[in-house]
């Protein structure tokens, strides 16, 4: 197996699936989103760049998401592979990242738009462990988060003005990639709309 592709809208479920297929293959999960929030957090040049696109919610130019993956892949933990959540999201990303590394499949979780605001709007994630949650759909347990120090983080980014944006550049630049990859003999398309473990079970049956 090569690298592993989690494709789809805001919203779809992407890093809550790439924490369980994380669990089961070992592969660690590359987030360009996550990257990024991480460097706007600490000021750094390609954060201070990246900011004003996020809060928009339109893409990051190419270059400095490319930057980042070249250095990223470059890592010990990514010599067998990675599994990138919200990368690429464009196709000259993913001819950039054909240059660097094998894509063996691409997983593509499949949900309607109109289901798209009521995810986004209510999600929240633990700062402590990184477990996505959701106010209505996958809440919190009674019992607090399994890590023992839920600590409730949501993004700024994750409101209803916000949403549009991101839906519209998903439709623009992004979901060409689809018909891209498909050339390629490496998409495969999984119903997202369904319970959280049903869509597990599915993307691990496509990689195994
Ligand atoms: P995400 O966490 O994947 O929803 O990404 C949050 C925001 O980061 C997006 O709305 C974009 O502004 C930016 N972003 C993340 N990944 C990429 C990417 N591969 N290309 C361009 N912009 C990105």
């Amino acid at each position: 197996m090569g690298s592993i592709v989690l494709f789809g809208p805001p919203g779809a479920g992407k890093g809550t699936q790439a924490q369980r297929i994380m669990d089961q293959t070992g592969l660690p999960q590359v987030s360009t989103g996550d990257m990024l929030r991480a460097a706007v957090k600490s000021g750094t040049p390609v954060g201070k760049e990246a900011k004003g696109y996020m809060e928009r919610g339109e893409l990051v130019p190419d270059q400095v998401i490319l930057a980042l993956i070249r250095d990223r892949i470059q890592e010990p933990d990514a010599a067998n592979g990675v599994m990138f959540d919200g990368f690429p999201r464009t196709v000259p990303q993913a001819v950039a990242l054909s240059e660097m590394t094998d894509i063996s499949h691409v997983l593509a979780i499949d949900v309607p738009d109109g289901r798209i605001v009521e995810r986004i709007c209510g999600r929240a994630t633990c700062g402590n462990c990184g477990t996505v949650y959701h106010d209505t759909f996958n809440p919190v347990p009674a019992s607090g988060c399994p890590c023992g120090d839920y600590q409730e983080k949501r993004r700024a980014d994750d409101n209803e003005g916000t949403v549009l944006n991101r839906l519209e550049a998903y439709h623009q630049q992004t979901s060409p990639l689809a018909a891209w990859y498909d050339e390629r003999g490496v998409f495969h398309r999984v119903d997202g709309d369904r319970a959280i473990d049903e869509i597990t079970t599915d993307l691990l049956a496509v990689l195994n």
